[in-house]
């Protein structure tokens, strides 16, 4: 069984470069350094998961007049306006916070005030785990099948994907079980995006993308940065390649003037490689 999901973010620009917010049925990573947005925008998102179906961006409509079309049976869909299904959320970070939740669902109308819904719903609608160690967040996946077989789920969102590998496997030779035992999570996980078609979101803390530009604090351009080599090790991107090849999209986050936030394409197969810049409220992801 597969679900159509969706996602729009709620800031114009970013909405406008992800044309229609985040895929369904394959994984999008998130990518960046630390304090960039990426869980405030899991946060976000497990809100707009939750926004009725009918809630379509003009434009989109035109283009899918039939939204059984948009089936992720038929293709990957990226349909505005919510999922109508529920959010799973992976914590290996322990940053999850339902307040937040309650913050961002007020501003979609999801707070009881404008909506029957009552607030305790919004939380409702989010299945929470805290994972401890690597091989617990490989097993958590096994019980997310599980749920989502007899509950429509729009999103995934695995928070960090990699940080629980850079302390479990922090040893020099260590690092090919690491590669494996990563590989194998994405793997389970992919299929668990195909086979439910939901949306899955994973974040992972990294320095700049090889080839992005690095600029003094107030000056010009100083350095082009060399893949990620010239980083300390802790600033490294986790499972290069493995990421990269298990993720259909990628996005890389980085700060921009003052507090806003800028996203990146970064890979692909539908979307050119813009960008947009976009701000963290109260209210989730904003302009
Ligand atoms: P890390 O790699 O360390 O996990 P991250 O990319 O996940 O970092 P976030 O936690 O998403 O980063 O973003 C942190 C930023 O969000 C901080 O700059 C913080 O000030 C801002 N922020 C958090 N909560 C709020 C809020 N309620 N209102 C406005 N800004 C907030
Ligand atoms: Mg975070």
């Amino acid at each position: 069984r597969r679900l159509v999901a969706s996602s729009p973010v709620a800031s114009q620009d970013l909405d406008d470069l992800l044309r229609g917010g985040i895929e369904t049925g394959s994984i999008t990573e998130i990518f960046g350094e630390f304090r960039t947005g990426k869980t405030q925008l899991c946060h976000t998102l497990c809100v707009t998961t939750q926004l009725p179906l009918e809630q379509a961006r003009p434009g989109w409509a035109e283009h899918f007049p039939d939204t059984s079309q948009t089936l992720p049976g038929h293709f990957p869909a990226k349909l505005w306006g919510g999922a109508e299904g529920k959010a799973m959320y992976i914590d290996t970070e322990g940053t999850f916070r339902p307040e937040r939740l309650c913050e961002i669902a007020e501003k979609y109308g999801l707070d009881g005030a404008h909506s029957p819904r009552r607030r305790a719903d919004v939380l409702d609608n989010v299945a929470y785990a805290r994972a401890y160690n690597s091989e617990h967040q490989l097993q958590l996946l096994a019980e997310a099948a599980g749920m989502m077989s007899d509950t429509r789920f729009g999103l995934i969102i695995i928070d960090s994907a990699t940080g629980l590998y850079r302390t479990d496997y922090s040893g020099r030779g260590e690092l090919s079980a690491r590669q494996m035992h990563l590989a194998k999570f994405l793997r389970a996980l992919s299929n668990l995006a195909a086979q439910f078609g939901v949306a899955c979101v994973i974040t992972n803390q990294a320095g700049a993308p090889p080839g992005a530009r690095r600029r003094a604090p107030h000056g010009p351009v100083v350095a082009q940065v060399d893949g990620g080599a010239s980083f300390g090790d802790n600033k490294k991107p986790i499972g290069g390649n493995i990421i990269a090849h298990a993720s259909t999209t990628r996005l890389y986050f980085r700060k921009g003037r003052g507090e806003n936030r800028v996203c990146k394409v970064y890979d692909s197969p539908c979307l050119p490689e813009g960008e947009a810049t976009f701000a963290i409220h109260g209210a989730g992801i904003g302009d």
